[in-house]
């Protein structure tokens, strides 16, 4: 490039320049409630890796992902490639994380603790330093990542209110704030604490944890209590074909929509041509090698995109875009998270015009002091999180913070997330079984 053609870059260069100097991987740990799902319970900590990009300028980006030892291991191996690789080539970063893992031996640890995933490998290390990339780039535009994904469409992005059966506490310690919710009545009275809190307009129940037909009772319990309400229920896939039929049936007119009944593409493709509801997965789903045969199949309706497995927050532009090519609805999925990965979820979703359905997020099951960004930036309001206008994604690392998550994290002795296990060791005879109704 002729330096006459500089004209509209940055004054005095030929483009936007941030070397990457140094990359920090922090393994976090935060408090988690004994939320019951189809693979066991969630253990007293949930386990996060903060990623710190430092480029050149002191400038530096955030990012947030599984905190399993294997997948720790790859984000240690990828930061040490992307050394003075320019935080604004994005391609480049991809294709250096992608030569990090050419001989990865494969040793799992994908952080979702027992659920099957075929997420790709490479968009899963990769996500984190996108993230960091593009909080580098707005920082030193003065720009939202919003912006640099394409402008927001709104500026507020809406959440549902993700309810979970869980035990009281967990076991030996005492009870926590929100108590037991094992029955359609202590379903409906955290419903009512969630909405009370934080005005959620849309509820989710994450299922496979009891019988369907209980689950569906509180389903319709739920319904009872709020008229209206957008409801739907995530069996986690361990439904069989005639199961997920005869339930799909039965909420037909009180789901917005069925999430991941069964599990594989072409289950979820004979549940979807003998119900009337959208079906909904990040299960089946979950990299672009699944898109061409669930389309086919005409598998699913709404993909519940997720930027920590779908390689960041540039390839999930490029999801939603095939999302709206083919006529796919699109909404959010979570895992337990902090503060980092909220702020790249809202920045994404208020960039994104074609999310269809409040995203879903755990935010509220973490305690407020449990986070490493400084707090007052994200919160929930009437069911929606104000997307943040400062620089970048708009929060920022305490340090103190991140300190003490991580010395927690020493603490605790989890090395990944293990709920199977961690429910064997409270009820031996528990057993990992898909399908399971
Ligand atoms: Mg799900």
């Amino acid at each position: 490039m002729s330096e006459h053609s500089s004209a509209g870059l940055l004054p005095g260069t030929n483009a936007p320049r941030s070397p990457i100097t140094a990359v920090q991987v922090v393994p976090v740990a935060f408090a988690d409630p004994p939320l019951l799902n189809s693979v066991g319970v969630h253990e007293p900590f949930a386990l996060r890796a903060i990623v710190i990009v430092h480029a050149s300028g002191g400038v530096h980006g955030l990012g947030e992902t599984y905190g399993d030892s294997a997948h720790l291991a790859r984000l240690e191996r990828a930061g040490k490639l992307l050394i003075g690789t320019d935080a604004f080539n994005l391609n480049q970063v991809a294709a250096r994380v992608e030569q990090s893992l050419v001989d990865d031996a494969g040793t799992g640890g994908h952080g979702t603790g027992g659920m099957v995933t075929t997420t790709s490998l490479t968009d899963r290390v990769l996500s984190a330093f996108d993230v960091a990339c593009l909080d580098i780039q707005g920082k030193v535009l003065g720009v939202p990542v919003s912006t640099l994904l394409g402008g927001a469409v709104r500026d507020a992005v809406d959440f549902s209110g993700y309810l979970f059966y869980k035990w009281a506490g967990h076991p030996g310690a005492e009870p926590d704030a929100w108590g037991e919710a094992l029955d359609p009545a202590g379903i409906v009275a955290q419903a009512h604490r969630m909405i009370d809190r934080y005005g959620f307009t849309a509820l989710k129940l994450k299922g496979g944890v009891f019988v369907p037909d209980q689950e569906a009772a509180a389903i319709e319990a739920l319904r009872a209590e709020f008229p209206g309400m957008p409801l739907r229920i995530d069996p986690n896939g361990v439904w069989t074909v005639e199961t997920a039929i005869r339930m799909g049936h039965r909420l037909e007119p009180v789901l917005e929509y069925l999430e991941d009944p069964c599990l594989s593409i072409a289950d979820n493709a004979a549940v979807r041509s003998a119900i009337n509801l959208p079906i909904a997965t990040n299960m089946c789903v979950v990299s672009f090698n699944d898109l061409p045969p669930a389309i086919e199949a005409h598998a699913v309706d709404v993909v519940l995109s997720d930027h920590h497995f779908w390689g960041g927050l540039s390839r999930s532009r490029l999801l939603a875009g095939i999302a709206r090519t083919f006529d796919l609805r699109l909404s959010m999925h979570s895992n337990s998270h902090l503060g980092i990965s909220f702020a790249a979820m809202i920045q994404l979703a208020a960039a994104t015009s074609n999310i269809d359905y409040a995203c879903d997020t755990h935010w509220p099951w973490k305690r407020a002091e449990d986070d490493v960004i400084r707090p007052g930036v994200l919160e929930i309001r009437d069911g929606a999180v104000k997307v943040p206008t400062a620089p970048g994604l708009g929060v920022e690392l305490d340090e103190q913070a991140l300190a003490r998550l991580h010395q927690q994290y020493l603490d605790c002795g989890l090395k990944k997330r293990d709920d199977t296990s961690y429910m064997q060791s409270i009820h031996p005879e528990f057993e990992l079984k898909s399908p399971r109704w």
